[in-house]
């Protein structure tokens, strides 16, 4: 397929497709789905080999956010049943972040529910850096705490942090259908601050929103060209009690080619399967893993994922490897480029190595006669809510609760 050559030739390159290349990824036939996983598998494997980064999450603060957005089972007017708290104190968040660590994990994401942090959050959690790092100085920190003001990025990365998580999580053009407390603009600063700073930016997407193909390309586009160095993508969980809880738009076919698409525009970048990889890709979850080359460990902010040790026994099933504490995540070049800013403090705009500037098998019918084998449609929305609604569990243990974490 013309298609997908010039795709693995250009990533193996490191560039970045058109974008009409990277739409028609998404509108590829589950016909030819085994051959887009192994084409983004080649680029993915030419970056990064067979390791897999565990990431592992710590909801320092969660719900009770009184900000809006549809997708958050966190938000303003939740009825989504999960749990509330208050900020962890550092020794607490320590040994969550502990367990992630014991079963994997080479990167804590501490993450809080708000708007944004206020100082005295940011000293909060430059406790529970310390407390972190003094237990495992190894271990790299991402910190995801909404919207930052001036002078907030600088003052994490002075306290230790590795990274900043900010998503975009839409294209510009539907952001305002998902969210009216905050914009797109807001968000886009919040990861230029960070990145300013000399923090790893991490930013991504929610997929299964009721987005078009076009809105998918042009976050993804978005993030290439903010210089993301990972990119998390999440698949909606459609939590009850949420403006989407009947947004089941998923298969686990369409989850595939939209990793794959997000992979040939970031040849060279973390891609990562965040929330709902479990709920959406289900038995597929280890085909992602030819694509992406990173995953959460164990659970998410406020929901269940499978047991830590069926994401380590996938891992080592599917033939791949934990990466190790001591291994770049990176490749060299793109290692090179987040030095250089962090060495100076500036942006350094990864936009200097990425190039662009900012669900049904064939039918064949059930005749005696063989009849030529159609190319299906490429999508079968889910259309069961009662069916898939029992495939989101709220988290019930690990931070927050007196059950040990799931790691
Ligand atoms: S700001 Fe964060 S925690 Fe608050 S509703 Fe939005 S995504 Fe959820």
């Amino acid at each position: 397929m013309d298609l997908l050559d010039t795709l693995t030739a250009k990533g193996l390159r490191g560039e970045v497709p058109t974008r009409e290349e990277a739409l028609a990824v998404l509108a590829t036939t589950d016909d030819e789905l085994l051959d887009v996983v192994a084409a983004a598998g080649k680029v993915r494997r030419r970056w990064f080999g067979r390791r897999v980064k565990l990431n592992y999450l710590v909801n320092l603060k969660s719900g009770l956010c009184p900000e809006d957005c549809s997708y958050c089972s966190q938000r303003l007017g939740s009825k989504a049943e999960i749990l509330k708290y208050t900020w962890l104190k550092p020794d607490q968040a320590a040994d969550a972040a502990r367990a992630g660590v014991a079963g994997g994990a080479k990167r804590v994401c501490l993450v809080a529910s708000g708007r944004g942090p206020t100082d005295r959050d940011i000293d909060r959690v430059t406790d529970t850096m310390a407390a972190i790092k003094d237990a495992d100085p190894e271990v790299e920190i991402c910190v995801c705490l909404g919207l930052l003001s001036d002078n907030q990025a600088e003052r994490l990365k002075a306290a230790g942090a590795d990274a900043y998580n900010h998503n975009l999580n839409t294209s510009e053009n539907t952001y305002g259908a998902i969210t009216k407390t905050h914009t797109y603009a807001d968000r886009v600063d919040t990861v230029q601050k960070a990145h300013g700073a000399g923090l790893s930016a991490c930013s991504g997407l929610i997929a299964g929103m009721g987005e078009s193909d076009e809105d998918l390309v042009d976050v993804v586009f978005a993030l290439r060209e903010l210089g993301s160095d990972s990119v998390p993508v999440n698949f909606l969980i459609p939590f009850e009690g949420t403006p989407l809880a009947k947004e089941w738009n998923l298969t686990p076919q369409r989850c595939l080619r939209i990793l794959a698409m997000v992979r040939f525009v970031n040849p060279d970048t973390e891609v990562r399967i965040a929330g709902g990889r479990e709920v959406h890709l289900r038995t597929m979850q280890p085909l992602g893993l030819h694509i992406a080359n990173s995953i959460f460990l164990g659970d998410y902010l406020t929901s269940e994922g499978q047991a830590g040790q069926a994401d380590l026994d996938m891992i080592k099933d599917a033939g791949f490897e934990v990466e190790g504490a001591g291994e770049a995540t990176l490749p060299r070049h793109r290692a090179d480029v987040a030095e250089a800013a962090q060495a100076g403090g500036g942006c350094g705009t990864a936009a200097s190595a990425c190039g662009s500037g900012g669900g049904c098998g064939p039918c064949g019918g059930h005749s005696h006669a063989p009849a030529p084998v159609q190319e299906t449609a490429t999508e079968s929305p889910e259309d069961d809510d009662e069916l898939r609604s029992d495939l989101v569990k709220v988290r019930r243990r690990g931070a927050g609760t007196e059950l040990a974490p799931n790691a």
